[in-house]
């Protein structure tokens, strides 16, 4: 069933039938996520019951990205909005704005411990993330888990009645449980526990799985000859051949580290709206 759907219905039979086409297209059946890979989560739970918008286009950083008017816009007259919590814009703009326009605002980090160190290098305590925290929970299949609880307990408790998001929210935990086991058998062939990445969005897989993640970039910047050379020697003394680029950030200097290493560049599209398939396919090419 469509709760929201046969609400406006309901409202349809008792406003005029103009007024009520007009709020049918509007944002009111809409769910924001700061970013695509929520979308995962919320759809997961509610199915197509609503249209779920994500803010963050593709191809842009979410930490450096802002909203446009337009989807502020949207914010406000949305049901929900669902972010990390951890990403500059997402407190800095869309909570205000849902402060002021009465919508619920779901910050999907409440209930997890945190990394604050995003780097493995001798600065670890460096990150450029706001709250200070590492925001890449979504990139874990735990964290996932609790993600998904936290969405799960805010849609179920503006729409308690549904059995349907319940069972769906169940699946989705079976799923990524599976998916949990699925990576421990992989990585069970890996010959190398370490990889190098530009930016370093995989802290909490590789603390909960044993690997290494060493960061190309530095201070949230493109990094010093210094820290490149850094880079290269702490990933031959680990035996690493699998380099990592993401497009949201500069592929040249990747190919640079990864010729050093005499291996190709591999893409990872962390931002992809289907969670489950981004981590496995990671975890895929680093045991292959
Ligand atoms: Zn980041």
């Amino acid at each position: 069933m469509k709760p929201m759907r046969k609400l406006l219905l309901l409202l349809c039979a008792v406003a005029t039938l103009s007024s009520c086409g007009e709020r049918m297209r509007t944002a009111e059946t809409q769910i924001v996520v700061s970013i695509e890979p929520l979308r995962a989560i919320v759809e997961g739970i509610v199915g197509d019951d609503f249209e779920v918008v994500t803010l963050v286009p593709p191809g842009a950083s979410p930490e450096t990205y802002e909203p446009t008017p337009e989807q502020m816009e949207r914010v406000e007259r949305s049901q929900m909005v669902f972010a990390v919590g951890l990403i500059g814009f997402e407190h800095s703009t869309v909570e205000r704005l849902t402060e002021s326009a009465a919508v619920r605002y779901v910050n999907l980090s409440e209930s997890i411990d945190l990394l604050d160190g995003h780097c493995h290098h001798d600065h670890a305590e460096e990150h450029h993330h706001a709250e200070g925290a590492n925001p890449h929970l979504w990139t874990s299949p735990r964290q996932l888990r609790q993600m998904a609880a936290t969405a799960y307990a805010a849609i179920a408790a503006e729409w308690p009645d549904s059995t349907v998001y319940k069972a769906n929210y169940e699946a989705f935990i079976t799923r990524l449980d599976s998916l949990d086991g699925r990576i421990i058998r992989r990585l069970s062939e890996v010959t190398s526990r370490a990889f190098v990445i530009y930016h370093p969005t995989f802290g909490y897989l590789a603390e909960e799985y044993g690997l290494t993640e060493i960061a190309i970039e530095s201070h949230g910047k493109e990094p010093s000859a210094d820290h490149l050379r850094h880079v290269v020697d702490e990933a031959r003394a680990k035996g690493v051949s699998k380099v990592f680029y993401q497009r949201e950030f500069p592929r040249s200097v990747v190919e640079t580290v990864a010729r050093e290493l005499d291996v190709e560049p591999i893409e990872v599209d962390i931002l992809s709206g289907d969670v489950e398939g981004m981590i496995y396919g990671f975890v895929d090419k680093l045991a292959r």
